[in-house]
């Protein structure tokens, strides 16, 4: 599964966050017997308002949304890269995951200790922020040494790594972190740069722990940080850690009514966790019966035969074609006879990309 890795300084609301993220999946737990939890990782639904619409249009019985993972990585502190703390455990959580969630301390409280003695979130994404781009430059160069004589003896992989590398280095040694390069790199690269293995190569998404009277508005510290991530390209979400832990432990009509007192619509771990799919460049397809409604992820770019194969291996290797109805015409029409009917279900093959809200039918040999 795809995986976001919770980062920051110490006392800035990540467990808060983590174990409402995980309370809140322990709550679906009973519908989705499939969820795995383990201590440091929660599973949680991604929340999509469409599979309830398709659902009830096809009055299927069950609904089963899609899920990302929440990895909680404690551990990060000045120093890090240089082994103190739990440094080199954090090193190695953080390069499992495919993206960095950064909390950032934006709410003022005298009883909780600030690591660095105040409150100033864009110093502190800083100091995390160099902590990891000393650590991949560390590792950079003393890959690199072997790399770049094995690329001068002509060794093919060697040669294809090491332009990728060589950027990095320089991009590090700016001060700058790798996930630059992401920008302007060619999907095939982008291979190249994820087997690099880095930490600072993760899109990263900031979220700005205020305290409850800020949930809806931000404050001073949160445009910072916005201001911040605009110059990097990366996004914002602000959150309220404390009402997010007091949301996980209402049932859904008391949260509603919660919220709309605090000014806000919905949960902000909501947000959270569709920000954190946004982030990975996940899309959603959905397969849809009389049983059941079920969501699936796949990464933006996926062909229809990778796409079967996350429902199972034998829907990609013996697959023959997709029947495909664009989630608009499925709802505008009001199911899938309808959509046949009006010769909105397509037939695609093998080179077909899958979009965002497909609803999909896979025919395939066994
Ligand atoms: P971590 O070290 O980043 O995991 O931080 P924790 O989640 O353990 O939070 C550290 C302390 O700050 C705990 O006592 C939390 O209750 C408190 N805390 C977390 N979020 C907020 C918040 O939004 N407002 C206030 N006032 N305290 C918070």
């Amino acid at each position: 599964g795809f995986k976001c890795g919770i980062v920051g300084l110490p006392n800035v609301g990540k467990s808060t966050l983590f174990n409402a993220l995980t309370k809140t999946a322990a709550a679906q737990a009973a519908n989705y017997p499939f969820c795995t939890i383990e201590p440091n990782t929660g599973e949680v639904a991604v929340p999509d308002p469409r599979l309830y619409q398709i659902a009830k249009i096809a009055g299927s019985k069950e609904i089963i949304p899609t899920r990302i993972s929440f990895v909680d990585i404690a551990g990060l502190v000045r120093g890090a890269s240089k082994g103190e703390g739990l440094g080199n455990q954090f090193l190695a959580n953080i390069r499992e995951v495919d993206a960095i969630v950064h909390v950032l301390r934006c709410f003022e409280d005298d009883d909780i200790t600030h690591v660095e003695g105040r409150i100033d979130p864009v110093a502190d994404a800083e100091t995390v922020e160099t902590e990891l781009m000393l650590a991949d430059l560390e590792s950079l160069e003393r890959r690199a040494v072997n790399v770049r004589k094995r690329a001068q003896a002509k060794d093919k992989e060697s040669m294809t790594v090491l332009p990728m590398m060589e950027q990095a280095i320089a991009l590090l040694n700016e001060g700058k972190p790798v996930r630059l390069l992401r920008k302007d790199i060619a999907h095939e690269d982008l291979a190249i740069l994820e087997g690099l293995n880095l930490l600072t190569s993760h899109p990263v998404l900031y979220v700005c722990n205020v305290a409850e009277g800020d949930a809806a508005t931000g404050n001073e510290h949160t445009r910072a940080v916005e201001a911040m991530a605009a110059a990097q390209g990366a996004s914002t979400i602000i959150i309220s850690a404390a009402i997010e832990a007091e949301v996980a432990q209402l049932s859904d009509d008391e949260a509603r009514e919660f919220l709309a007192e605090m000014g806000l619509e919905e949960p902000g771990l909501d947000r959270l966790i569709r920000a954190g799919y946004d982030l990975l460049h996940l899309i959603t397809y959905f397969t849809v019966g009389p049983k059941e409604a079920r969501a699936w992820t796949v990464e933006r770019g996926t062909k229809a035969p990778a796409a079967a194969g996350v429902i199972h291996t034998d829907f990609e290797r013996g697959f023959i074609r997709a029947n495909t109805i664009a989630f608009a015409d499925f709802v505008a029409l009001g199911g899938e006879q309808a959509a046949k009917e009006a010769g909105k279900a397509r037939d695609e093959g093998k080179e077909y990309v899958v979009q965002d809200g497909d609803i999909m039918h896979f025919r395939f040999n066994t």
